[in-house]
Parts: C-alpha cells; structure tokens; sequence
C-alpha cells in the first residue's frame, strides 16, 4: 500500500504555500491543496477548500463561503 503525502503547493498555481503565507485548505474531493486566491468555495466547519476543478461537485457541497 502506498501513502500519499501531498506537497503543499496549491493545485492552480503551483504556489508554494509555505512561501506565500496566506490561508489554504484541502479540497474535499481530489484532497490536493487550494490557496484562498484560487478557491472556489470555503467550509468554515472543516477548513477546506473547494478547488474550481470540484466546485460543482455535491462533495464539495458545504465550501460555500
Ligand atoms: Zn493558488
Ligand atoms: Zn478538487
């Protein structure tokens, strides 16, 4: 089985996150990392976010904000 660590660089503009200092989240569908310049969708509860790839998708129901 092999585990997967995903890097954080946001899936849209490849950002380094660690450089960029602004708030990030997973996205609930593909888990890959979305900085808030690029989101599509925001859940307060969890703290992910949506990438616009799976904006549209019902996983991603709750990134709303
Ligand atoms: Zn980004
Ligand atoms: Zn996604």
């Amino acid at each position: 089985m092999k585990e997967f660590y995903p890097e954080r660089i946001c899936a849209v503009c490849r950002e380094d996150l660690d450089e960029l200092e602004i708030a990030y989240g997973d996205c609930p569908v593909c888990e890959q990392f979305v900085c808030e310049g690029c989101d599509d969708g925001y859940d307060p509860t969890t703290g992910q976010m949506v990438c616009p790839d799976h904006a549209a998708d019902p996983r991603a129901k709750n990134c709303t904000e």
